[in-house]
């Protein structure tokens, strides 16, 4: 269950509303009619998703703060535990330091704290991330739902699992009113406010049926929709943000050219290209990379976290890469990422844009387990999903192996909520990025 808590605008500019949640400050993006100073309203994911009426708005919040003011409380406690000094290296307790007065990293820096292999430098290093998470973006996480509609895909990119030429692989696709049941049902009975509707580039679903059933949806509940169904023309998009659709989770995998040719047999600059058209036509993007690709050197990642700043997403959305074995990446052999690197990347990201809202991917759940889960949030992470996509076709929608099972869902929000509440982080739909 995730909860719904209302905040009072402030102000609102050129389609973004400042949001105040218990004086703490929040910006999103508004184009619903009619949002006017005084309101109050729920955002989620960098979208007023609707508007709450006063009197309703007033008994969630009395009923709310309590806890609120307990989370933060617990947040801050555990944000200022310092890690010990001793075995730090001079240089990163330096770097570290600049960070915290207000200093932007070189790239040399961020390698160099990409590259320690020292257990206490990574200490010190996800200190200072999840400190800079605590002061400038609060304690408040975002909690995304996310189905994945259809197996399909006409790629075959090296590194995914289900690309076409997995034959071993049953393939299904969730029909229009199994989408739209879905994503009612998330909605009404589990709280959730942000939806991704992702699938393999699967042409059965036109155009014409994504907007049915985005329009669906948006008649039966109030969501934020984010699609993830890759490389489609600037004019599909389009009509499908005409149709309600607001949010597009696109990565643009790599940003070595070359990889990125190698890996997904098209040019890295159409991706790239899609990216910004989408921002420019008003999606709120989420992007990234992906981290631990054969191939990918620690400049590629360096690189790879300086692109998904330039492109200013709405959310941060890299995480590691599995092997799958169906995959030529999965039969290659090759060492997987650590656990203290990948969290030392989660932190970078938070050093390099602190108001940044950024996701600890299910790859990276699934890679590093329920501790190495608790460390994310605790080294600069403050978003997570839930896999709402129905049993069995959880297990089948194998991009990495290892996906789905039958007693999930129920479970796994649990989880979500608990950890989050244990952390002292509120998981509400207050996560929408802070205002300047
Ligand atoms: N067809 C859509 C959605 C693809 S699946 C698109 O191309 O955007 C969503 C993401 O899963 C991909 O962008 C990729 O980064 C990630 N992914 C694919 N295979 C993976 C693997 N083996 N390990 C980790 N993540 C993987």
């Amino acid at each position: 269950m995730c909860y719904s808590i209302p905040g009072k605008v402030i102000a609102v500019k050129a389609g973004r509303a400042i949001i105040d949640y218990f004086g703490e400050k929040r910006e999103a993006h508004t184009d619903t009619e009619g949002v006017e100073v005084g309101d109050f309203v729920l955002a989620q994911g960098g979208v007023v998703v609707e508007t709450v009426p006063d009197g309703a708005a007033g008994e969630i919040l009395s009923s709310w703060q309590e806890t609120f003011e307990r989370l933060k409380a617990r947040d801050l406690e555990l944000s200022n535990v310092k890690p010990p000094k001793e075995g730090v290296s001079e240089d990163i307790a330096a770097i570290m330091e600049r960070v915290l007065e207000g200093e932007t990293l070189t790239k040399d820096e961020m390698l160099r704290v990409l590259q320690t292999e020292n257990s206490s430098d990574t200490q010190l290093v996800t200190f200072t991330a999840n400190l800079i998470r605590s002061k400038e973006q609060g304690n408040s996480a975002c909690v995304h739902g996310i189905i994945e509609f259809s197996n399909n895909c006409s790629l075959d990119c090296a590194y995914c699992g289900i690309g076409k030429s997995n034959i071993d692989l049953t393939r299904y696709r969730l029909s229009t009113e199994e989408i739209i049941k879905s994503a009612e049902q998330a909605v009404k009975t589990k709280g959730f406010k942000a939806l991704v509707l992702q699938s393999g580039e699967d042409a059965y679903y036109t155009t014409d049926k994504l907007k049915e059933i985005i329009a669906s949806i948006k008649k039966r509940v109030k969501v934020m929709i984010a699609l993830s169904i890759g490389d489609r023309g600037i004019d599909d998009y389009k009509a499908l943000y005409e149709a309600g659709a607001r949010g597009a989770l696109m990565r643009f995998e790599t940003s070595n050219e070359g990889l990125y040719s190698a890996l997904h047999s098209s040019p890295l600059k159409e991706r790239l290209d899609t990216i910004n058209a989408l921002k420019d036509m008003g999606y709120l993007v989420m992007t990234g990379s992906l981290f631990g690709l054969p191939g990918q050197s620690d400049e590629d990642i360096v690189d790879d976290m300086l692109l998904t700043k330039e492109i200013a997403p709405e959310m941060f959305s890299s995480g590691p890469f599995i092997p799958h074995p169906s995959t030529e990446l999965g039969k290659s052999g090759m060492e997987a990422l650590t656990l203290n690197k990948a969290l030392r990347i989660l932190a970078l990201t938070r050093l390099i844009d602190k108001k940044g809202s950024i996701l600890i991917t299910t790859a990276f759940e699934k890679l590093f387990g329920v501790e190495g889960t608790r460390r994310a949030l605790l080294s600069g992470g403050n978003s997570m999903m839930v896999n709402l996509t129905p049993y069995p076709y959880s297990a089948l929608y194998s991009i990495y192996p290892g996906k789905g099972s039958a007693s999930e869902l129920g479970k796994r929000i649990e989880f979500v909520i608990t950890l989050l509440m244990e952390l002292g982080r509120s998981p509400s739909e207050i996560s929408v990025r802070g205002a300047e």
